[in-house]
């Protein structure tokens, strides 16, 4: 399982690298950005945290990746 990221929708708020440094981080063009890594144990828990609390929902955990506003 991996997490996805919409980035026309994120206004970086910067919540989701604060909670999860690991997966999520500043990407140069202004916005967050997913890293390409499976997900499992503590890891999968923070970045099902940061999805949840994204107050643009641009995050998503699993394995259909986001395009625009669509998920596919
Ligand atoms: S929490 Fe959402 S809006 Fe905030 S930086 Fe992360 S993806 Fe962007």
């Amino acid at each position: 399982m991996k997490a996805s990221l919409d980035k026309l929708n994120c206004i970086f708020c910067g919540m989701c690298g604060g909670i999860c440094s690991d997966v999520f981080r500043a990407d140069f063009d202004g916005k967050s950005v997913a890293m390409d890594k499976e997900l499992s144990g503590e890891l999968l828990a923070s970045a099902k945290y940061a999805e949840a609390v994204c107050p643009t929902w641009a995050i998503t955990i699993g394995n259909s990746p986001v395009v625009g506003n669509l998920t596919i």
